[in-house]
């Protein structure tokens, strides 16, 4: 068996408390985390995450990092409050002072800044990744469009606004049909102006929708699979469903 020379570092343990925790829609939990085992956290990607180590079970569950702050050593989650599930159910009951773990996230050598056009798909539990890759606007000359599709119209974030002319950010509203989005996603990948000389796909949903998505794209759009980073972030009926596609 071979064995690797430098083998990746393990992501970082990190044992926090909950500084506070808001609502910024009524099915979101905005939850920052502090405490001195976040003074090296480092976060140079959009869709980093941790994972987050249920309290009271050995069950983890992966978060991306909505902000991150070393020097105050502060690391803000954004929960989607589903309704199953133990980290949903932390999430909706979790108080300021409560401990919890995270690990992560895993360092990475990969630079920041691009330069092509992104147009990223998601649902709510991609939000957090979609408003960072907008907010971070300036760290890139690139054009980013963002299609989310809600489960609910309630969960659109008012403040949540594109920084910069020519980025767009589409919020898709639930239209009765019990599909996870997939339709109203299709729809906004088929009316999207393809043309741009160097493009890239971002996909981040429910996994069956990830995955029919990506094929969309591949076949309908004639995108290669390397322009597209597509992801599972949870699956319908499974335990831990998320996956890399
Ligand atoms: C890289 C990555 C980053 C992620 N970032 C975030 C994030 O920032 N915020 C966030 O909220 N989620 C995020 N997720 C998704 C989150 O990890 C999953 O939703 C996870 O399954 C939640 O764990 P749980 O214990 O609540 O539910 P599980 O125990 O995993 O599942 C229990 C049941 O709930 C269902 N379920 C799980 N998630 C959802 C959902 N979103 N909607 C409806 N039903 C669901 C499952 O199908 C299952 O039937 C991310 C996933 C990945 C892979």
């Amino acid at each position: 068996m071979k064995v690797a020379d430098n083998p990746a570092p393990r992501p970082a343990r990190r044992d926090v408390t909950v500084a506070s925790v808001m609502a910024p829609t009524p099915r979101l939990r905005r939850i920052v985390l502090e405490g001195p085992d976040l003074a090296d956290i480092r976060s140079d990607r959009f869709d980093d995450h941790v994972k987050l180590l249920v309290p009271g079970t050995d069950v983890r569950r992966s978060y991306t990092i909505r902000h991150v702050d070393a020097q105050a050593r502060q690391l803000t989650l954004d929960c989607v409050l589903h309704g199953h599930g133990p980290a949903a159910q932390w999430a909706a009951s979790v108080r300021a002072g409560d401990r919890v773990t995270v690990f992560g996230p895993k360092p990475r050598h990969e630079p920041v800044a691009f330069a092509e056009t992104r147009i990223l798909f998601g649902d709510t539990t991609a939000l957090p990744a979609m408003a960072r890759c907008l907010e971070t606007a300036d760290r890139h000359s690139g054009r980013v469009h963002v299609y989310v599709a809600l489960d609910d119209a309630g969960e659109r974030q008012r403040d949540l606004k594109p920084l910069r002319p020519g980025d767009t950010l589409a919020w898709l509203d639930p239209d009765g049909m019990d599909d996870l989005g997939w339709v109203r996603l299709r729809h906004a990948a088929r009316r999207h102006d393809w043309s741009a000389a160097d493009i890239t796909a971002w996909i981040a949903t429910e996994t069956s929708v990830a995955r029919r998505l990506r094929a969309e794209l591949i076949e309908e759009e004639a995108l290669s699979r390397t322009q597209i980073k597509a992801a599972g972030y949870w699956r319908a009926g499974e335990v831990d469903g998320g996956m890399r596609l």
